[in-house]
């Protein structure tokens, strides 16, 4: 057994081996987080029951939530500038200082940044590149105090570029919950005036029932009404025996049979790993097909299951193939942003647009349903469809308003591949 407490070791040798420990733990700090890159980069936690790369971090290397968060934040970076990988594995720039450079590198002045923050400390590099990107002084103001308890301002949360779909989580926020004492917990966060005036508002409202009620147990009563308003509003859940109509393609799930989901999949993500470990994430969540509807999936509630974003995009993958969805959905985002920056550039088409929609017949069109809509087509077309076929194919996102992207061009591709096949069996029939 490795005697660590090392009482009989001379100082020399005790002086020698830290400095080889440390060596070899610098290296094995780069290696471990150019490997928390990659498999951060391919998504590799989702086909583990992982919902981001975070949670695998934190639930399964049982890594600290700050740590991880660090080490994924100078992955990512390290990606795209390779020199900070070399430089922490020389020891010549420390994980902090690696996420303080992170932000400001670019392929220009990445190896300039690093060479001059190299060896030094935290404060050294936080005070370069205070002088090489100057910001302005904050603003002066005085937070009104909640309650009489003075609110200390939430620690900086440094700003990332995420990778789409990719998400670190519910962690990263400037709130504190923070455990006191057996089932107590301690609040630590600032709101804004009209929170405050919500919360006055509240206390008034249900003053008759709760005349003493203090913060506590006010925002306990405001979350049980608003969590049971959001479980009804999405998942049917304690509403009274409404049932939609089935729609003849199969989407749309009546109220009674998502409630039936919601309840046997315990309100969260059912995906389980290969290893058994099931995702169990409450955020984000949708009803999925298991067989998809475009592949003649009925909507029962032996093939509907709940999954969080990331693993229903994970399964849309794995039956419609990941470069086809990542090409769809990529194409579809970047004709959203060339969009987005033409209509900024244009006022004149901008102006034109608004007096369109004011001169609409039937109303302004709903701009998220339009741009849907939109994005569909994009995606069909990106996909090697016709315009008119990627038009027709783009008519689910009207029929199906609530769906995702990724749930539209699902729908869309089937019959638009059984077109195709069949077009594509009757040209071998007539070639025979
Ligand atoms: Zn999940």
């Amino acid at each position: 057994m490795t005697d660590y407490l090392l009482n009989s070791v001379p100082d020399s040798i005790v002086l020698r081996d830290l400095a080889s420990h440390d060596h070899r733990q610098k290296d094995a700090d780069a290696l471990l987080i150019a490997h928390i890159a990659v498999v951060d980069e391919r998504r590799l936690y989702l086909g583990l029951g992982y919902s981001s790369m975070l949670e695998y971090c934190v639930a399964q290397l049982n890594h600290t939530e700050d740590s991880a968060l660090k080490r994924i934040r100078v992955g990512r970076a390290a990606r795209r500038h390779p020199a900070l990988f070399v430089a922490i594995a020389e020891g010549r720039l420390h994980l902090s200082g690696a996420l303080l450079l992170a932000p400001h590198l670019t392929p220009d002045n990445a190896l300039d940044l690093i060479a001059a923050a190299s060896r030094q400390s935290k404060l050294a590099i936080e005070r370069l590149l205070a002088e090489r990107f100057p910001r302005p002084d904050f603003a002066t103001c005085i937070a009104p105090e909640l309650s009489g308890n003075k609110v200390a301002p939430g620690p900086p949360v440094p700003s990332e570029s995420q990778a789409p779909g990719v998400s670190t989580g519910p962690l990263s926020s400037h709130s504190r919950a923070t455990p006191l004492s057996p089932g107590r917990v301690g609040w630590q966060t600032t709101v804004d005036d009209e929170t405050q005036e919500l919360l006055d508002e509240f206390q008034s409202l249900i003053s008759h029932s709760a005349p003493t009620a203090g913060m506590a147990e006010l925002l306990k009563r405001a979350l049980t009404i608003a969590v049971t308003h959001e479980k009804k509003r999405r998942f049917a859940v304690g509403a009274k025996g409404r049932s939609r109509v089935v729609a003849a393609k199969g989407r749309d799930i009546p109220d009674s049979l998502l409630r039936e989901v919601y309840v046997r999949d315990g309100g969260c993500c059912t995906f389980t790993g290969p290893n058994g470990h099931r995702c169990g994430s409450r955020r984000k969540l949708e009803v999925d097909h298991k067989t998809p509807v475009a592949l003649g999936g009925a909507t029962t509630l032996d093939n509907l299951r709940l999954l969080c974003r990331a693993h229903n995009r994970f399964e849309a993958e794995r039956v419609f193939g990941k470069e086809h969805m990542q090409r769809a959905v990529e194409l579809a985002q970047r004709e959203r942003a060339k969009e987005q920056v033409a209509a900024q550039a244009g006022a004149e088409r901008a102006a034109e647009r608004a007096a369109e929609r004011e001169t609409a017949p039937s109303g302004p069109r709903d701009e998220a349903l339009q741009q849907l809509h939109d994005d569909v087509v994009a995606a069909l077309r990106a996909l090697g469809y016709n315009e008119q076929q990627s038009l027709g194919g783009a008519k689910v996102a009207d029929e199906n308003p609530k769906a995702t992207l990724e749930e539209c061009v699902k729908l869309a591709l089937g019959p638009l591949s059984r077109k195709v096949r069949h077009r594509g069996a009757m040209r071998a029939k007539s070639s025979t």
